[in-house]
């Protein structure tokens, strides 16, 4: 059988939510074995969404984890960590050894393909994000076949310089790790999430032909009123019928 993946989505309730999780998950439909946790951050699963998982018929999990007040009130909000980390640890109880963990955010835009890049993972495999930052596309620098280094606008003094939606993980891996966590530090996710695994460079798997190929994007949705401060006022409401 072909490896289960395990793709965790974070998302929270917002006028967009159920646009960007009807997109990607009839995305999802296509793929194969593949098992989608929503992982809401708030204090119970939504009906709307609920109901979106039933009829998509994808293998699901659904799940409700709010960040903790403490962490809305700090000035880099760390968002979607505390319903992350939820996904994680189902992942780690639920999960089946030869499975792949995969963290894709709600709003992001992926090819299909990528996840056969990434069906058979055994440490943590990576490839480029397109839509990234100041450099435009993040990606890991390859010599050899091996990740030697990093490409991408925000070092910030980071181990890992990568984006979430830039690497999978076997569960496998995961579970033989004393204490694989997320941090609740803005910007810092990944960095800490891929040290909690006591990953080095030369462990990764590199895909994506080498990560010559962008296969995923970090897209984001304008908010509604961004549309309207662009348009030229409408002179005909209601007046002109
Ligand atoms: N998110 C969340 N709670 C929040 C804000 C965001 O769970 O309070 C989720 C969001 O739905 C997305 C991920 O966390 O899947 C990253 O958030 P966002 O897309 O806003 O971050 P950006 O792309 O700007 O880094
Ligand atoms: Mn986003």
């Amino acid at each position: 059988r072909l490896p289960i993946i395990y793709v965790v989505t974070p998302t929270y309730r917002r006028p967009e939510m159920v646009a960007e999780l009807t997109r990607l998950g009839q995305t999802l439909t296509m793929v194969k074995r593949i098992h989608w946790l929503v992982a809401e951050d708030s204090p119970a699963c939504s009906p709307v969404i609920a109901s979106l998982l039933h009829r998509l018929g994808l293998p699901f999990t659904h799940l409700a984890t709010p960040m903790p007040e403490v962490y809305r009130r700090e000035r880099y909000v760390p968002r979607g960590v505390s319903n992350r980390r939820a996904a994680l640890q189902w992942v780690k109880e639920e999960g089946h050894d030869h499975g792949v963990l995969f963290f894709l955010d709600d709003d992001n835009a992926i090819d299909v393909r990528l996840f056969e890049e990434m069906r058979h993972t055994k440490t943590v495999s990576m490839w480029p994000v397109g839509l990234i930052g100041d450099y435009t596309v993040s990606s890991p620098v390859v010599r050899d076949g091996k990740v030697v280094s990093f490409y991408d606008g925000w070092p910030a003094g980071r181990k890992f310089q990568v984006d979430m939606a830039g690497f999978a993980v076997g569960v496998g891996y995961i579970k033989k790790q004393k204490r694989p966590t997320m941090p609740y530090i803005a910007g810092y996710e990944e960095d800490g999430f891929l040290k909690s695994l006591n990953l080095t460079l030369k462990d990764i798997e590199v895909r994506a032909n080498g990560c010559t190929e962008v296969l995923v994007w970090h897209t984001r949705t304008a908010k509604n009123p961004t549309r309207a401060i662009r348009l030229p006022p409408d002179k005909h409401t209601h007046d002109n019928i």
